[in-house]
């Protein structure tokens, strides 16, 4: 109410406010508010120089966003397989793909969980490659004692409204990186010499335009709603980590569902929790078992259909099933069930009843 009064709707003092208080929070030296994690990796991708003719490390277990910034850059998607415990990439299946072309890898910290970011930094730095982050699930995620967005070269969060902070849209790309910082707030405001705050400050009117840049930045309205959420990120996930606990203890003994597993040295976001179905001891497919689920009027879901098993990378990139063999195989299993952190007891255990009915009625 306060910004809606104040008049300033955008580009003022707000969104200036948000991007202290996240770099703050994260420990970084930089943040810079945009108005999605899509146009954050966007400009994360420009920022670090891809361009034209360039290829791009990017995991086939993602949403659309991750790989569609390369593209738009001119470079080539180059998709990585990726582990079957917890979906992140591969570490193992990324140096065989590593050409004279290859400038960035994009890590995707899927559902919450820290990708192998030791292991992954250390092959980016032999070889010469940044690493650009994509956190859209992973605030606040914990790789061993360090937050996610302190680690990579760039990191980009995003506050869509499923996710785990949100402004209805937004998005957050954080880094150490002085040209980095500077280059990617100058592009997220159509390539302008100034940003509005310089505006404010200086009374001046005067820019000049250095490139051909983007409309990206968040408005202070929903930088507002950004920095109440701020505030309530960890009351959230302990919220969201109550009722993942609370799943464990409703499902861990039904022997045809595998549930998450979390190493000591990973703190989870819970943004999503995934079952994955032993389709050798049931009698129907993951498809099946959904909308048995949805016929209950629960909205479970499936996150995601890998990049390589849709139309666009199979017949522009010419990816087939047989290149991403773990992928191509837990997307048969997987099922996302319902998280968030108001859901009751009751809701859970619903939906753990849901899940019990369908296996005993399809055991094989
Ligand atoms: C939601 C999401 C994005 C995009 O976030 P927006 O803020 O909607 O642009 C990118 N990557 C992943 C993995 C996501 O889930």
């Amino acid at each position: 109410m306060e910004t809606l009064r104040s008049g300033w709707l955008t580009r003022g003092d707000k969104a200036k406010e948000f991007e202290l208080r996240f770099a703050e929070k994260i420990g970084a030296r930089y943040a810079i508010a945009v108005n999605s994690a899509t146009s954050a990796l966007h400009l994360a991708l420009d920022a670090i120089g891809v361009t034209r003719g360039d290829e791009v490390l990017v995991p086939t277990m993602t949403f659309a966003a991750t790989a569609e910034v390369v593209v738009h850059l001119g470079a080539k998607p180059v998709l990585l397989d990726c582990l079957e415990e917890n979906l992140c990439v591969d570490p193992a299946g990324i140096e065989e793909k590593i050409t004279p072309r290859t400038k960035a890898i994009m890590p995707v910290h899927f559902a919450g969980y820290p990708c192998e970011m030791d292991q992954i930094c250390d092959i980016a730095s032999r070889n010469g490659l940044k690493v650009i982050e994509d956190a859209a699930h992973a605030l606040p995620t914990r790789y061993r004692d360090r937050l996610i967005g302190t680690i990579g070269d760039v990191t980009c969060f995003s506050f869509y409204a499923s996710k785990t902070i949100t402004t209805g849209e937004g998005g957050m790309l954080v880094t150490h990186s002085e040209p980095i910082a500077k280059r990617a707030r100058m592009m997220s405001m159509h390539g302008l010499s100034r940003d509005a705050w310089d505006r404010f400050v200086t009374e001046s009117r005067q820019y000049e335009i250095l490139d051909a840049g983007y409309k990206y930045n968040l408005s202070d309205i929903a930088a507002s709603l950004g920095v109440v959420q701020l505030d309530r990120c960890e009351e959230l996930l302990e919220m969201r980590t109550i009722r993942a606990n609370r799943y464990y203890e409703l499902l861990q003994d039904v022997r045809e569902i595998t549930l998450p597993t979390v190493s000591s040295y990973a703190r989870h976001s819970w943004h999503l929790f995934l079952l994955k179905l032993d389709l050798d001891r049931l009698r129907i497919g993951r498809d099946d078992f959904l909308r048995q689920m949805n016929d209950r009027r629960i909205e479970a879901t499936v996150h995601y259909r890998p990049l390589h098993l849709n139309p666009y990378y199979q017949t522009v990139w010419g990816y087939t099933p047989e290149d991403f063999p773990v992928a191509t195989d837990v997307y048969e299993r997987i099922l996302s069930i319902p998280l968030y952190p108001s859901m009751s007891e009751q809701q859970q255990e619903r939906v753990a009843r849901a899940v019990r009915d369908i296996v005993e009625a399809n055991r094989k």
